[in-house]
């Protein structure tokens, strides 16, 4: 799989704090309960913190009471990158940043309350959110000269 974004490790570790590097370079999990977005209800976009790249949207976000923010599908199916993780005598599936390569967190299809029945679990710290609503995107167009 080509990335759009190819760093070093060095690179990722002088741009990254200790604990965004622990967890988007090194698959690591923050602490269930603690991620700064757990709780974040406003609307807009949700970023890869490695490199930017949009993943989520708030339309997508519901509460799983897991203690990580969840998601039930991503903002592009093109967006994410999910791989099979057997880590820890369990066959889980990790999900990637598709343009980064960074661990962001695993997917499980646990949520029959959503649309898809995934649960996309994140890490807080492998993401940035940006507020906004969706106006203007899409939906342009439709120029109706009689
Ligand atoms: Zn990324």
């Amino acid at each position: 799989m080509t990335r759009k974004v190819v760093k070093s490790e060095d690179e990722w570790r002088r741009e990254l704090t200790p604990m965004e590097y622990q967890v988007l370079r090194q698959a690591g999990t923050e602490r269930p309960g603690t991620g700064e977005l757990l709780h974040e209800e406003r609307e807009g976009i949700y970023r890869c913190r490695a490199c930017g790249a949009e993943l989520f949207r708030s339309t997508t976000k519901f509460d799983s009471h897991c203690g990580w923010p969840s998601f039930y599908a991503p903002s592009d199916s093109d967006a994410v990158e999910l791989i099979e993780d057997r880590s820890l005598g369990m066959r889980r599936v990790e999900v990637l940043c598709a343009a980064c390569g960074s661990h962001l967190g695993h997917v499980f299809p646990d949520a029959p309350q959503t649309p898809t029945g995934d649960r996309y679990c994140m890490n807080s710290v492998s993401l940035t959110f940006e507020e906004g609503d969706d106006a203007g995107a899409g939906a342009a167009g439709g120029a109706g000269e009689g």
